[in-house]
């Protein structure tokens, strides 16, 4: 690691802070990860000095020789990662991504079927506080009551009814499959685009571990900080060049100006990362891992959402415990064990609280846990859960795992 510069210490001692906090703590957020030291070093690095708005070969200013090579690699291997024929990498968020998909693809509005918010969905989905909520008429397709799964006959259902202009397909807290054929067939019915937003996913779709998106949807959109392990940001993907070049638009100048040379080298470092054969079984692992740790939960008594998980994260109901998400969070915060509060399908709490915990294993894989510490960790929250300290457990157990 570089020694860190003594210059501005206020903000110096802030980042050795936060590096501190985030080795001796558990790392549970599910659209949280560790990147790689060559992927830090990138962001850290000069190409952030470099104005480049437009794209390789067609840019607005001079001296992009250079940044051209690094952008192009990024789009190159992001397109070899996920099958795809075109893709941008400029995004400088998953939810900035979103919002060109919807300014390239649908009027202001127009309807859009998206996945109800406390049942799994993101801001962006429909969110009434949200642009997407603000601009478009957003229908929300809910779980099956009994299940918890999708249930895709109610998708197709209100797809008839509401004729939306785009269904999306895509979760933040959804812990099963997503089936993007059956999406897609819906989407057809109906005369829809279909827009998978895979940000959860997208570690796991890139190393095969869950069904790719791409041969079915029309336009894909993810971040590439969670379960891929990048930096900070967004990209867009597709196999339709007509779409792709609308989209290349509704990003420059649609409403982006210069793009973030510096992140795009990081996110170039992290799609290299993630074609290698070591992250299939990282992103293995992940599942594995979050798969005990739900097994974990139910022997010490815990309802998991859904009966449990095939991906990287669970969601723990802590109604029958008496708790809700604003109460578990605080219990654990001051354990150093970090999760995120979550709404359940049909939840009875409010939505400010949630009844429930979203708790995900992408961050402590990486740290190179594996199912044999998931019970370890189940205890670990299920003492802190009933105001146990457990800090000094905590910090010993992670202290364990180096950080990369
Ligand atoms: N889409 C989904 C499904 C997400 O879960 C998230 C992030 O939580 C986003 C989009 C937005 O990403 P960002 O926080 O980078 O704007």
């Amino acid at each position: 690691e570089k020694p860190v510069t003594t210059r501005d210490s206020a903000i110096f001692d802030l980042i050795a802070q936060e590096e501190g906090r985030q080795r001796v703590g558990l790392e549970l957020i599910a659209s949280e990860n560790f990147t790689s030291a060559a992927v830090r070093e990138a962001q850290g690095s000069v190409l952030t000095n470099k104005y480049a708005e437009g794209y390789p070969g067609k840019r607005w200013y001079g001296g992009c020789e250079i940044v051209d090579q690094v952008e192009t690699l990024a789009i190159e291997r992001v397109k070899e990662l996920f099958g795809a024929a075109w893709a941008n990498v400029q995004p400088h968020s998953g939810s900035s991504a979103n919002l060109a998909v919807y300014n390239a693809l649908i009027e202001p509005g127009s309807v859009v079927l998206g996945m109800d918010l406390s049942h799994g969905g993101h801001l962006t989905h429909g969110n009434p506080v949200n642009f997407s909520g603000l601009r478009y008429r957003v229908v929300g397709y809910k779980v099956n009551p009994e299940t918890e799964l999708i249930d895709m006959e109610e998708v197709r259902r209100l797809a008839h009814e509401h004729r939306p202009k785009m269904i999306i397909a895509g979760a933040s807290a959804y812990s099963r499959i997503i089936d993007f054929a059956a999406f897609r067939a819906v989407a057809d019915e109906v005369g829809a685009l279909l827009f998978a937003d895979i940000a959860h996913i997208a570690g796991l779709v890139a190393a095969g571990e869950h069904p790719n998106a791409l041969p079915h949807a029309h336009v894909v959109a993810s971040t590439t900080h969670k379960t891929l392990r990048g930096p900070r940001g967004g990209i867009i993907l597709s196999n339709d060049l007509e779409i792709g070049a609308k989209l290349d638009r509704a990003v420059f100048p649609g409403y982006q100006g210069g793009p973030l040379e510096h992140v795009i080298a990081a996110k170039a470092i992290a799609f290299g990362e993630a074609l290698r054969p070591e992250f299939k079984t990282y992103a293995r692992q992940i599942i594995r891992n979050a798969q005990a740790l739900a097994r974990a939960f139910q022997d010490r008594g815990y309802r998991v959402v859904s009966g449990g998980t095939d991906n990287h994260l669970l969601v723990l109901d802590l109604r029958p415990q008496g708790l809700n998400g604003t109460k578990a969070t605080r219990r654990l915060d001051a354990n150093h064990i970090t999760i995120s509060k979550s709404t359940l399908p049909y939840d009875t709490e409010k939505i400010l609280h949630g009844g429930g915990i979203r708790i995900g294993t992408p961050a402590v894989t990486t740290r190179g846990m594996t199912e044999a510490d998931m019970p370890t960790i189940a205890d670990l929250i299920d003492r802190a859960l009933k105001e146990e300290a457990v800090k000094e457990e905590v910090h010993a157990f992670a202290g364990r795992f180096p950080l990369p």
